[in-house]
């Protein structure tokens, strides 16, 4: 197994962001990536490659680009508008009734943002652009040198952003700009005649409302995502069991809403319900937003998952015999995090 890392993610570094009303030290540290890639070495797992360098062409596939001009000059403009140099932290996102683009640093930092964790630091564009580089280079292998799975150690994660919006730790969102890269390549490749499609699941804790919105109208992506109920849990506003794509991609999106306190046997069980649809989808690559957030006693979490869980879902995931990306979302027990990595990747051994 492939391993893309890169230690460019340490650039993105807010030191606090605001959680349910209190300004708490940010959970999406830099020690999570750093942890992960230790207990991969030390467990001997993979071989360990540096992202390649794909230029903005492949986000802008996904992302507006108005979107990531604004990721760009954020922290610059914020800073040399007077606002603290902590980081970029909106204080006003638009209703869509008021929603109308101002150029003042302000109202840009909430124009393009649902929530406040998704702090813009110096570093963080140039992050960014390397987590998206580490999906990509992991899609390039995978249609390139015959791997059939990849594990991209991405951060910051992407699962939350839109096309236009940060939230929820993300900003680039990577396993989109991987599947979208993913099916025009191997389509301008002519490798298979069929057309492609691709399934992404998204097995993080947390609903991937910014991978839904971006392929909801789709036909040739299918999302599933297995998550906790937004009537209960972050982001609240998108992930219900109702939500099945519009238009050409009606049918092609599918939410597993949870309750609380899901334990291994209980996943396991929607985890074989999702994998029926993927067979029965038939799609020419499995991209996985992998979240680690459903591990029990995870701090944004309420699920009950145990270690060894993760090996039974990676090993339920290589049975389905596709080229494979996993892509790193969350997971924020961070003592725990590298071990559950670990299991997840044995599973596919
Ligand atoms: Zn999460």
């Amino acid at each position: 197994m492939i391993v893309v890392y890169t230690p460019e993610h340490s650039q993105h570094d807010p030191a606090h962001e605001i959680l349910a009303g209190q300004i708490v030290p940010y959970h999406e540290a830099p020690r999570r990536a750093e942890i992960i890639r230790a207990a991969l070495e030390q467990a001997a797992i993979g071989s360990v490659v540096a992202p390649r360098r794909f230029g903005l062409d492949p986000i802008l596939a996904v992302h507006d680009a108005a979107y990531v001009a604004y990721l760009e000059r954020a922290y610059a403009q914020w800073v040399a508008a007077g606002h603290p140099p902590s980081g970029v932290i909106p204080d006003t996102l638009p209703l869509h009734s008021i929603r109308r683009y101002s150029a003042n640093p302000q109202a840009d930092a909430g124009y393009y943002c649902f929530d406040l964790s998704a702090v813009i630091v110096a570093g963080t564009y140039a992050a960014a652009r390397a987590s998206a580089d580490v999906a990509l280079t992991g899609a390039a292998l995978l249609l390139e040198d015959d791997e059939r799975i990849v594990y991209a150690l991405c951060r910051p994660p992407g699962h939350h952003a839109g096309r236009s919006l940060c939230g929820g730790y993300c900003f680039l969102n990577n396993a989109a700009i991987a599947a979208q890269y993913l099916l025009e390549q191997s389509s301008r490749m002519g490798a298979v005649e069929s057309p492609q499609s691709a399934v992404i699941l998204d097995i993080d804790f947390h609903h991937g409302n910014g991978t839904q919105e971006i392929f909801y109208m789709r036909a040739d992506v299918l999302f599933i995502s297995i998550h906790a109920d937004p009537a209960r849990e972050y982001p609240y506003f998108l992930g219900n069991a109702d939500e099945l794509g519009a238009g050409p991609g009606l049918g092609c999106n599918l939410n597993f809403p949870l309750e609380a306190g899901v334990t291994d046997e209980r996943f396991l069980t929607v985890l074989d319900r999702a994998l029926e649809a993927i067979r029965a989808y038939d799609p020419s690559w499995l991209i996985v937003s992998a979240g680690f957030d459903t591990f029990a006693g995870d701090p944004l979490g309420d699920f009950a998952l145990s270690s060894s869980a993760y090996q039974a879902i990676g090993a339920r995931l290589a049975a389905l015999s596709l080229p494979t990306l996993l892509i790193q979302e969350g997971g924020y027990a961070v003592d725990a995090l590298g071990q559950n990595v670990v299991s997840f990747l044995k599973g596919f051994a």
